[in-house]
C-alpha cells in the first residue's frame, strides 16, 4: 500500500509518500523556524498563513521526488490533532479536498502516533513495546501491545520536556528553538549546580518539569543579584542532567514493570545527545533493544504520519469528509 501523508500541526508544512508503512518514497518538510525565531516561539496566525502558502508546493515536491502520480496513491493520511487548530485545519482541509477530488480514502492520524511510528521507518516493531515521547508539546510514556494500540502510562503534569528546554534557553538568551543550543552547551559544561529531580509519587510514571524550570530561573536571578558568575555551559549541563536522569530512570522502570520487548524514543527532544547517551547506557546489556530514530525523523515530518496512517488504513479505520481538526485530541 502507498500512503500520502500530510502534517501541518505546528510550524512545519510536510508531505510524504510511504510504501507499506515502512519505506520512505519521498519526504518533504518546509520549516518555518526562521519566521518565528524573532518572536521567540511559534506565532499561530503566522504558522497558519505559511501553511496555506506552502502546502501546494510541498505536495508537488513530494510527488516529484517520488516520481509518482495520483494513480499510485492508495490513501491520504493527515494529522487531525493535537496541535494549533488553525495550522491543523490547513492540512485537514487539504487532505479532504484531495480525497474528494481524487476519490481516495482518508485517514486521520494522531500527531503523537506519528512520532511513535517514525521508528517503524527504521526497524520493525516488537510488542509489547514502550515508547518515550519527548517533544515540544508532549512528554509521555506509552505502552503498545499491538499496532495502533496505545496505553498512556505516564505524562507530564505541567511543561513538556521540549518546552522546559525552550524556556530555560530563553533565560540563557539563546535563540529559538533552544533545545539544540542547550544540548551543545551542556556538552562542554560541568554539573556544578544541583537542580531538583521530580520523581513524584512512588511508582508514578508521570513527569513534571515546571519546578525544575523555576529552580533554574531562581538560580540565575540569585546569582545575578549577588554578582556571582554562572557559566551558561554549567547551567545547561546541570539542567540537562536533571531532565535526562528522570526521563531515563522512569523509562527504565516502566520497561521492567511491563516486561517490554522493545523501547523506542520519539519526538524532537529524542535528538538530545545527553538523553541518547544516557538511554543507550541504561539499556545496554539488558537484552531490551532500544531504538532512537535518526535526527531528521525525530522532529515533525509527514513520513511518520503516513507510517501511522498505514496501520489505521489497514485496519479499516478511515475517516469521512466530516473529519475535523482537534487541538487537544487524545491518543487512544
Ligand atoms: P508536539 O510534537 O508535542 O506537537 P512539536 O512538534 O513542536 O511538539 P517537535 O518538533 O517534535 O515538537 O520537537 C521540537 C522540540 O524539540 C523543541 O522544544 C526543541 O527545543 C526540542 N529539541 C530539538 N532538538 C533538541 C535537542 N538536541 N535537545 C533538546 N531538545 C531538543
Ligand atoms: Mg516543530
Ligand atoms: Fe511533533
Amino acid at each position: 500500500k502507498i500512503i500520502l501523508g500530510i502534517e501541518t500541526s505546528c510550524d512545519e508544512t510536510a508531505v510524504a509518500i510511504v510504501r507499506n508503512g515502512r519505506e520512505i518514497v519521498s519526504n518533504v518538510v518546509a520549516s518555518q523556524i526562521e519566521s518565528h525565531k524573532r518572536f521567540g516561539g511559534v506565532v499561530p496566525e503566522i504558522a497558519s498563513r505559511h501553511h496555506v502558502e506552502q502546502i501546494t508546493l510541498v505536495l508537488e515536491e513530494a510527488f516529484d521526488q517520488a516520481g509518482m502520480g495520483w494513480d499510485d496513491i492508495d490513501a491520504i493520511a493527515v494529522t487531525e490533532g493535537p496541535g494549533l487548530v488553525g495550522a491543523l485545519l490547513v492540512g485537514v482541509n487539504t487532505a479532504k479536498a484531495l480525497a474528494f477530488a481524487k476519490s481516495k480514502p482518508l485517514v486521520g492520524v494522531h500527531h503523537i502516533a506519528g512520532h511513535i511510528y517514525a521508528n517503524r521507518l527504521e526497524s520493525e516493531f516488537t510488542f509489547p513495546l514502550l515508547a518515550l515521547i519527548v517533544s515540544g508539546g508532549h512528554t509521555e510514556l506509552v505502552l503498545m501491545r499491538g499496532h495502533g494500540d496505545y496505553q498512556v502510562i505516564g505524562e507530564t503534569r505541567d511543561d513538556a520536556a521540549g518546552e522546559a528546554y525552550d524556556k530555560v534557553a530563553r533565560m540563557l538568551e539563546l535563540p529559538y528553538p533552544g533545545g539544540p543550543h542547550i544540548d551543545r552547551l551542556a556538552a562542554s559544561g560541568e554539573e556544578t549546580i544541583e537542580f531538583p529531580r521530580a520523581w513524584l509519587e512512588e511508582g508514578s510514571y508521570d513527569f513534571s518539569f515546571s519546578g525544575l524550570k523555576s529552580s533554574v530561573i531562581n538560580k540565575i536571578h540569585n546569582a545575578k543579584q549577588r554578582g556571582e558568575i554562572l557559566k551558561k555551559e554549567d547551567i545547561a549541563a546541570s539542567f540537562q542532567s536533571s531532565v535526562v536522569e528522570v526521563l531515563t530512570e522512569k523509562t527504565f522502570r516502566a520497561a521492567e514493570e511491563f516486561q517490554v520487548k522493545q523501547v523506542i524514543v520519539a519526538g524532537g527532544v529524542a535528538a538530545n545527545q545527553g538523553l541518547r547517551r544516557a538511554l543507550e547506557q541504561k539499556f545496554s546489556g539488558t537484552g531490551t533493544p532500544l531504538m532512537i530514530p535518526p535526527l531528521k525523523l525525530c522532529t515533525d515530518n509527514a513520513a511518520m504520519i503516513a507510517a501511522a496512517g498505514t496501520i489505521s488504513y489497514e485496519k479499516g479505520n478511515t475517516a469521512g469528509l466530516d473529519l475535523n481538526a482537534s487541538a487537544s485530541l487524545l491518543l487512544k
